[in-house]
């Protein structure tokens, strides 16, 4: 058995801090040694904020003297923080969410691919998007049928995610005995590279059916960014756009208001209309954030 516990990295105030938090875990968990310590929650604030307070010189330590056995990171922000993350220390792994519908979303496949690549372990979070992967409509059922194979939209999920090499550890939520019992079985089947040709596309259909419930047509490319305003364009759009693709505006507007918490909401746009001349897919942007200001009210 491994243990594994998180650093609260936004209560931390001090280097002092660091110690104490460990030690308190090690003593309510009653043990001497934690083996995957992770620093929770990255983003690029939190990031900086550890940085300052000699964070790797903590790690550096808790490893030496036996406390923790391997570093890691839990992670919630864009890829070019990410990679940066990636090679600002000696992680054994990193933990982010990852589905078959988020492959450009957060870290994405490109964080998988580059932190893999640097031999980190990744520890996949939310594979089936908090359950909304597992909603069936008639469209979604007919979709993941034409492969010919039956499998419930859990197993389908979570398949996607073994079949790829780079994935090391899935975290998936089970509340049912059931549940611990299909999610173990699909474990036991999903090997690296074992999705054949006709199941492949039966996941582009599938994500078509849920692009084509997109309301605006951003790629995530972010070429719009950095907004001279501040306003985070992508991740607007991403959760107004989940708001209709998963038909669940509570999860969508509770991704909003974590995206926004220190500022680039919809409602700070500035209406300079920089962003719409560079991007590709030439959205009303002005437009299109009042939309989310009326989903979201912010
Ligand atoms: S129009 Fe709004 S969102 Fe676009 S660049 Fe200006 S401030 Fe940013
Ligand atoms: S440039 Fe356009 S498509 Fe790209 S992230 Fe910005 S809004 Fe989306």
């Amino acid at each position: 058995m491994n243990l594994a516990t998180k650093l609260p990295v936004w209560l931390v105030k001090t280097r002092e801090d660091m110690d104490r938090y460990l030690d308190e875990q090690l003593a309510r968990l009653r043990t001497d040694h934690i083996d995957f310590y992770l620093l929770h929650g990255l983003n690029r604030k939190t990031w900086n904020q550890a940085l300052d307070l000699n964070v790797t010189e903590f790690l550096d330590a808790a490893l030496a003297d036996g406390r923790i056995s391997h570093a890691g990171f839990s992670f919630h922000d864009e890829v070019g923080i990410f990679k940066e993350i990636v090679d600002a220390y000696d992680w054994t792994l990193c933990q982010i969410q990852y589905n078959f519908m988020d492959e450009e979303c957060q870290a994405g496949t490109e964080g998988v691919t580059y932190a893999a690549g640097r031999g980190l372990g990744i520890v996949v979070m939310e594979p089936l998007r908090g359950g909304l992967l597992t909603r069936e409509s008639p469209e979604i059922k007919n979709a993941w049928a034409s492969s010919g194979i039956s499998r419930t939209p859990a197993e389908w999920g979570l398949s996607w995610l073994w079949n790829k090499p780079e994935i090391s550890v899935v975290l998936s939520g089970m509340s049912t005995m059931q549940q611990v019992k299909d999610n173990l079985r699909s474990a036991h089947a999903g090997t690296p590279g074992s999705l054949t040709v006709p199941e492949l596309a039966a996941f582009d259909a599938v994500k078509s059916v849920y692009r084509k419930r997109m309301k605006v047509p951003c790629t995530q490319c972010r070429y719009c960014q950095p907004c001279p305003g501040g306003i985070k364009i992508p991740e607007c759009f991403a959760a107004y756009n989940d708001a209709f693709m998963y038909a669940d505006v509570t999860s969508a507007k509770d991704s909003y208001d974590a995206d926004t918490e220190n500022g680039g909401s919809a409602s700070a746009c500035q209406d300079c209309s920089v962003c719409e001349s560079l991007c590709p897919q030439h959205i009303p942007i002005r437009a299109c954030l009042q939309k989310v200001v009326q989903l979201f009210r912010h």
